[in-house]
């Protein structure tokens, strides 16, 4: 299946000049969001995951199926403020200002095997983020998994190294 196919892209959204990848239309198309997942998980069923976690809102749809798909559990990577138990928190600069994201203080036990997933790899802030989070409670990160990489940005030279680097779309 070629995946590029099922992706809408959106100029000048949400900014002039940005050309927005709009996965919706993937999402929308049973048999094309279910072998994209599918695809997502042959790349990452090696590395003998214990969990999945994935960054609102987006990080949800393409995390949420495949810690199902690989018979994992999932943990939510939230905006401050909206996860009821106590949390821990970091924060990341963005273009004009800054950000943070905040996950459940017993998430993750110290040791698990962390795949992080979301839908998209821009500059790599929110990811670099989650696993600043994911490493504070102790949870080794082996892998990260995308929908799309954009590869003229430098997201992989941001993320580090020490764990793979998955995506199965790329612009
Ligand atoms: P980064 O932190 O890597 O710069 O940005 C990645 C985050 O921004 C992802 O969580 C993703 O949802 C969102 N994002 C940035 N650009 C796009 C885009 O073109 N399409 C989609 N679907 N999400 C984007």
């Amino acid at each position: 299946m070629n995946f590029k196919d099922y992706i809408r892209v959106i100029h000048d959204y949400p900014q002039p000049g940005i050309r927005f990848k709009d996965i919706t239309t993937l999402l929308q198309n049973g048999p094309a969001y279910r072998a994209a997942i599918e695809a997502m998980k042959a790349a990452v069923e090696h590395l003998e995951i214990d969990v999945v976690a994935g960054p609102e809102a987006r990080g949800f749809v393409i995390g949420a199926p495949l810690a199902i798909s690989l018979g994992v559990g999932f943990v939510p990577v939230r905006k401050p403020g909206k996860l009821p138990f106590e949390t821990v928190q970091a924060s990341y600069d963005l273009e004009y200002g800054n950000d943070s994201l905040a996950i459940h203080k017993d998430a993750i036990k110290p040791g698990q095997r962390v795949l992080i997933a979301d839908d998209l790899l821009a500059t790599g802030g929110t990811i670099a983020t989650t696993i600043n989070l994911i490493r504070q409670l102790g949870g080794e990160v082996v892998g990260t998994s995308f929908l799309i990489e954009l590869g003229y940005l430098p997201g992989r030279e941001k993320l580090g190294s020490g764990f793979e680097i998955n995506s199965l779309i790329t612009y």
